[in-house]
């Protein structure tokens, strides 16, 4: 894909420059020119990525989809680096320029190097993407997903968790009787892999405004309009919920859960806010519709600090979620949600079993070691239901509101989640830590 002769004759051309930023740079500038990466490289980027200092302000993104080029503009937060380095993975880069003009730059290991002083502006990038298979950037169904660590895929990223950007974003070239579903503004800081278009057949519909005045609309594809509409028929009242709850939502005054065919085998959704995806497999689940927008506060409003901070997004998503939804409907839907959670934990644990929370931090690879598991999402609900059951879900509430007041566009660990509920209401949950989060086995038998 990429054109590996002008990028040799560019770069040495380019070598004294690079051999001197290598002395002096806070980031990993490369000192002599390599090839661009050959297959197995991919990953090593988003791990140099920890150690990239220059941080990421904002994206503005032209997605075309026609002929599958893109235009990025970056700006950095004010630092003293004087290279930037972004991960670019799956991109077949055509031209790096400043306001000012041409500026050297080298693609190696994954990640685009380029020789920058972050204080005089934005980068501008011309590139090409590739159609990825499912899950890992830009799919053939039309729709992307960048979750965890595949941004480098479609545009130049930082793929950690806890990396905050806004992002300005345009996408064209869609074919006469398709439409392109995506946020032209994501106004908040929130982890790269938010950034999100779907492109298809789409309908949309209004359901309805929240208190706080967000319209809150679903988009289905050919044949989807009744699922999608019975799956949403409580989410404008469970978003007000959340918004007069836990706290005002940051990502824009229109919301939407956008349907995607993901295939038949695929579930669940993404919390692409603020138009999250749900699988065509799930949209007349209310329960999955609602997981998606909770995410809106946990793991996208306030990040994770690492990916071992999961169960920070998503046992506290889970049990938020039912908890939402059985405060706008009934018991029943609240009994049914936590027996169907009592199945799949049992069912996950048939089959695998690991520590909801591990104890490091930036030490494992969310898909390869494992721990991208319904048994994160499923302990960490049961460990929260425990902890409501102790001090009561109100004053559950009541933290996590507080939490998420102080924290939305940060990144926090699921630590300072817990000391809050100890220092707000005087409960130690370190047994049912210890018991839900820290064990294996199954504590419900
Ligand atoms: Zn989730």
């Amino acid at each position: 894909m990429l054109n590996t002769s002008s990028v040799t004759l560019r770069a040495s051309a380019l070598a004294f420059v690079w051999v001197f930023l290598a002395a002096c740079d806070d980031d990993a500038a490369p000192a002599s020119v390599t090839p661009d990466p050959t297959e197995g490289e991919k990953e090593d980027s988003a791990k140099i990525a920890a150690n990239w200092k220059s941080k990421i302000d904002h994206t503005w993104l032209h997605v075309d989809l026609a002929d599958r080029t893109a235009e990025a503009s970056i700006w950095f937060e004010p630092g003293r680096s004087s290279t930037v380095s972004l991960e670019a993975a799956g991109l077949t880069i055509d031209a790096v320029t400043s306001d000012t003009g041409p500026v050297a730059w080298e693609k190696r290991a994954g990640a685009l190097h380029i020789a920058h002083d972050v204080g005089k502006g934005p980068i501008h990038i011309d590139y090409r993407f590739p159609v990825e298979p499912q899950g890992e950037g830009l799919a053939g169904n039309g729709s992307t997903v960048l979750w965890p660590y595949y941004c480098g895929n479609l545009f130049p990223c930082r793929s950690g968790p806890a990396d905050g950007m806004r992002f300005v974003m345009e996408v064209s070239g869609t074919k006469s009787d398709e439409r392109a579903i995506y946020p032209e503004e994501l106004p908040a800081d929130a982890p790269s892999y938010t950034l999100a278009f779907a492109v298809g057949r789409y309908t949309c519909q209004v359901l309805g405004k929240t208190p706080a005045a967000t319209e809150v609309s679903v988009c289905w594809l050919p044949r989807g309009k009744t699922k999608a509409l019975t799956g949403t028929k409580s989410l404008v009242k469970a978003f007000a919920w959340l918004e007069s709850h836990i706290g005002p939502y940051t990502f824009g005054k229109k919301v939407a859960s956008i349907a995607v065919a993901w295939g038949e085998s695929a579930a669940g959704g993404m919390e692409h806010h603020p138009y999250w995806h749900i699988a065509t497999s799930e949209m007349e689940l209310p329960l999955t519709h609602v997981h998606e927008a909770v995410h809106g506060w946990f793991g996208t409003g306030v990040r994770m600090r690492c990916w071992e901070d999961f169960v920070l997004s998503e046992g506290t998503t889970s049990y938020l979620s039912a908890r939402a939804l059985a405060q706008v409907t009934d018991a029943r839907t609240e009994n049914a949600i936590w027996d169907e959670y009592e199945e799949t934990l049992e069912a996950t644990l048939e089959d695998e079993d690991i520590l909801a929370w591990p104890t490091t931090c930036g030490k494992v690879d969310i898909l390869d070691d494992g721990l991208f598991s319904n048994i994160v999402y499923m302990k960490g609900a049961f460990f929260w239901r425990d902890v409501a059951k102790a001090i009561g879900p109100e004053v559950l509430d009541e933290v996590f509101s507080g939490f998420y007041r102080a924290r939305v566009g940060t990144a926090a660990g699921m630590q300072d989640l817990l000391d809050e509920v100890r220092i707000e209401t005087g409960f130690d949950p370190a047994p049912l830590v210890q018991k839900w989060l820290r064990s294996r086995g199954n504590p419900l038998r």
